[in-house]
């Protein structure tokens, strides 16, 4: 335990092959891999329930293949959704087409937009079969138990008190703010974005649809997703804005918000007060190293993914399937060796740094001059306007934002279940 270890001492103990820490798409997809490996895998979940509002909630084409790999397709694509095809969006004013995901040859074309608890829970359901895997709610890792330099657990806060977790591997999935990449000391490299994001909902009636998810206006930025009985809105803002948009009263900031989505105007009564607007601050790092001696660091918390695209997801869920196809076997032995950890981050860094560096692009390129504002109308930038007008460039941006970079296949073997 290091010196600032938490002064209780642990009321039970446990041992494992393998603890997750964080159940998020990384680690809720990385623990059914393993689970159905046959590996003795516990997954910490923080929170009672997945049900939080802040979560991703685009399920892209690779993600779909995984699950279509997995054999649980059919039952998922039962679950309410909605499918997006087509990326259109209005840069001051002008209608712009920046993707179109019928062009790819693909199995499932589409993105589903689901809400993040649903995907969550599926997979805990579907894993449920699996004896050797377990989820534990309600469960905190607040520090990393050490053997001389080897990593071997975490200690957890429990609603029954404290709990350490013996394990021969530590894997953490516990996103952007995670405590265990903090507690192993991990030097972050950071890549920094201009935005945070106002995320909240707006009612909808059954009549209102509109096929446009992204509007951009001299100073000001929205995404607007069709959750079925409502919109969740994300208004984007200039870092470290949050208080200046406050002092300015909600009245302003609905009265901006209708004037770029008109079809917003009756649902916008449901925001009351700054307490429905929830602060999403925006971070785009990575680490050099994923890996310790027993500790691999994957999904966010190996490298946080800013929002543009939607892909922070399919990521992680991406890094999830090669961590268990290149370790699912290793650790039926024991745990893997710091350079068979560090395989994955020879695997995924590849696609990470060509993911980041398109966000930056887009940060760059069209919300930094966005949100400047000003009183010069906005210009399409040359690329989207190219891209508008020749359909066939419109699979470009399709391919990566829906498939990615180096897609990965289950190829991690399914131990018989008694
Ligand atoms: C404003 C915003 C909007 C975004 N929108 C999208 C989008 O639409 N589509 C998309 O694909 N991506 C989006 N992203 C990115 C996406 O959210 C992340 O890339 C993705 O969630 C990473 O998944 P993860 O499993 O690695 O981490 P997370 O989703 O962050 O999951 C981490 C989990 O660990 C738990 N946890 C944390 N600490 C501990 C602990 N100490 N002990 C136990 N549990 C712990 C948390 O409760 C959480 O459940 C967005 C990001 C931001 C900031």
């Amino acid at each position: 335990m290091d010196a600032a270890t938490p002064p209780q001492s642990p009321l039970r103990s446990m041992k494992v092959r393998c603890c997750i820490v964080g159940g998020g798409p990384a680690g809720m997809m990385l623990g059914y891999l393993l689970g159905r490996a046959g590996i003795d895998v516990l997954v910490l979940e923080k929170h009672a329930d997945f049900f939080r509002d802040f979560r991703g909630d685009t399920v892209h084409p690779s993600t779909l293949q995984v699950m279509d790999e997995l054999g649980l397709i059919d039952g998922f694509l039962k679950l309410p959704h909605q499918r997006l095809q087509t990326m259109d969006g209005l840069i001051g004013g002008t209608r712009v087409r920046i993707a179109d995901l019928s062009r790819l040859h693909t199995k499932y074309p589409f993105i589903a937009f689901m809400p993040q608890w649903d995907f969550l829970n599926f997979l805990r359901e579907a894993g449920k079969r699996f004896a050797s895997l377990k989820v534990l709610m309600n469960t905190e890792a607040v520090d990393l138990i050490r053997h001389g330099e080897i990593i071997a657990g975490v200690r957890a806060k429990t609603g029954d008190g404290i709990v350490d977790i013996e394990a021969d591997l530590t894997i953490a999935c516990d996103g952007r703010h995670s405590t265990v990449r903090e507690r192993a000391g991990f030097s972050v490299e950071e890549i920094g974005a201009p935005m945070d994001v106002l995320w909240f909902r707006v009612g909808r009636t059954p009549g209102e649809t509109e096929n446009l998810f992204a509007r951009v206006e001299p100073g000001k930025m929205m995404v607007t997703f069709d959750r079925g009985d409502y919109w969740q809105c994300a208004y984007v803002i200039a870092k470290g804005q949050y208080d200046a948009v406050k002092a300015r009263g909600l009245q302003a900031l609905l009265d901006d918000v209708v004037r770029m989505a008109p079809i917003l105007k009756h649902g916008v009564a449901d925001v009351k007060s700054f307490d429905d607007v929830k602060l999403l601050t925006v971070a785009i790092n990575r680490l050099k190293r994923w890996t310790r001696p027993g500790l691999l660091c994957i999904g966010d918390a190996a490298h946080a993914m800013s929002p543009v695209g939607g892909v922070g997801v399919n990521l992680a869920v991406q890094d999830a399937v090669a961590t268990a196809n290149l370790l699912a076997d290793k650790l039926t032995r024991g745990c893997p060796t710091e350079d068979e950890l560090d395989a994955i981050r020879r695997r995924r860094a590849f696609p990470v740094k060509m993911t980041q560096a398109m966000q930056v692009v887009v940060q760059n390129n069209i919300i930094s001059g966005a949100l400047k504002g000003g009183d010069r109308p906005l210009k399409v930038p040359l690329i989207v306007r190219l891209i508008t007008a020749l359909p066939w460039l419109q699979s470009i941006p399709a391919r990566f934002i829906a498939i990615g970079v180096r897609p990965e296949h289950v190829h991690s073997t399914a131990a018989r279940q008694s």
